[in-house]
């Protein structure tokens, strides 16, 4: 059984205990999410290293770290690195998104090397299959494209991107719309090549019941993909993204009854304005089902500091409801992320989906907030370090300019903090 039909029995898998324990919440509260599938566990039953993480309504809001290869740059070790280093900095979920070199020989060893659930996206493989097969991707049979899709579910990958919601009739809409920046997704783009050069309808929309069955033998969870996600601000929230959004929520009732887990990606480019309405939109369309942003970006002239726009973007998005973040790094529109760029990239999602936490009212969220405003009142650097989401870097920064007394070098001895302790006799310990 996968975990939705467990849980629609009313049985608690040892993984359901697990999220619990980590969530600290009850068992129960797991189980029903699970059942009325407002929570995903993505946990393949080949993956044999997992730690399960749970991603939905009522639980700490996750990080995606993309990794992988491009035709560019990158091998197997250069991504076992970003994979080290994105676990470190406390990404939840890891997305391998090769498109260079040995793409299957990289992901089973990530997948091999990594506690976190696993994300792919098979059409990046079936594509570039494709492309050296037939000499384009517009050349890919339909079981081509499942052939790789099956590699994927039975190599332990725990989540797939499906664009399923890529249908003509949202590429009616895409040309009726007139974008600014068309398509952006990767996904996407190759499926519409495929259906305007075929003149037929998206495979993974048409054969949606085979996706399932092959999701269901091993307990993948799906990722309903959004191919006509904005990639400019000018576009958000228009007409073929929409289009797009009411064809998921009805994939997204059909997974369920097909006892298949799913949740839903969003965008993608959008003013701060938009991200509250594009959350409650997909909570309502998708029937409650997990929302997994890119972003949001806010603004489209950051090019260097993507990680910031795209952390902004995120904590709003968190507070308003969404349940799962997929960084952007610096290098996002730049380049292919380095090990330093995953690194920035984890650490200010995680910013944002703790902000957003605390806002959600996330069990644990505002007290962890709280343990230290009492030890920076306390000057006690070292648990103002363990607490921080990232140590070192608090370590080393505050070891940067010797201070001379117990406060730091910022004021000195005209420490605030140590001022007031001593004329007013206001103790920490009080808090
Ligand atoms: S010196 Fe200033 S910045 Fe540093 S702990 Fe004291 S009040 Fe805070």
């Amino acid at each position: 059984m996968t975990q939705l039909e467990s849980a629609k029995e009313g049985i608690i898998s040892p993984q359901m205990e697990s999220v619990a324990q980590c969530e600290g919440v009850e068992a129960e509260f797991i189980q029903q999410g699970v059942a009325k599938g407002t929570i995903v566990i993505p946990s393949n039953t080949k993956h044999g290293n997992l730690t399960p993480c749970g991603i939905g309504q009522g639980l700490r809001t996750k990080v995606n770290a993309n990794i992988g290869t491009s035709s560019d740059y990158g091998n197997a070790d250069t991504e076992l690195e970003k994979l080290r280093v994105a676990i470190d900095c406390g990404a939840d979920t890891v997305m391998d998104l090769s498109t260079g070199g040995d793409i299957s020989a990289i992901r089973r060893a990530i997948i091999a090397a990594s506690s976190l659930p696993i994300g792919t996206v098979p059409i990046y493989q079936a594509g570039i299959e494709a492309i050296a097969r037939y000499g384009a991707i517009v050349k890919m049979t339909v079981d081509d494209l499942f052939a790789v899709i099956e590699e994927h579910t039975q190599n332990g990958v725990d989540f797939i991107t499906v664009h399923c919601g890529v249908t003509q009739s949202a590429i009616t809409r895409l040309k009726q719309q007139g974008r600014v920046a068309d398509v952006v997704s990767r996904g996407g783009a190759f499926l519409i090549g495929w259906m305007l050069y075929n003149e037929r309808e998206n495979p993974l929309y048409e054969h949606y019941d085979r996706l399932l069955e092959l999701a269901r033998e091993f307990d993948v969870t799906l990722s309903l993909g959004d191919g006509m996600r904005p990639g400019s601000l000018a576009d958000a929230t228009d007409r073929p993204q929409v289009e797009e959004l009411l064809t998921l929520g009805e994939l997204v009732e059909r997974a369920r009854q097909a006892g298949v887990q799913v949740m839903v990606e969003g965008p993608g480019h959008l003013p701060l304005n938009q991200i509250e309405t594009n959350v409650h939109l997909e909570k309502a369309i998708c029937k409650g089902a997990p929302f997994y942003v890119l972003g949001p970006l806010v603004t489209d002239v950051a090019a260097g500091y993507d990680h910031i726009t795209g952390a902004i973007g995120g904590a709003i998005a968190a507070a308003a409801g969404t349940d799962f973040l997929c960084y952007v790094t610096p290098a996002e529109h730049l380049s292919l992320p380095d090990p330093e760029d995953v690194r920035q990239g984890v650490i200010a999602s995680r910013i944002a989906a703790h902000a957003g936490d605390i806002a959600k009212g996330v069990k644990g969220a505002e007290q962890w907030d709280r343990q230290m405003s009492v030890a920076r009142k306390k000057l006690n650097w070292e648990e103002q370090a363990r607490l921080s989401l990232s140590p070192e870097r608090s370590r080393q920064v505050h070891s940067k300019h010797a201070p001379a007394g117990a406060a730091c070098s910022m004021c000195g001895k005209f420490c605030a903090m140590a001022l007031v302790e001593e004329y007013l006799g206001v103790s920490a310990t009080r808090c």
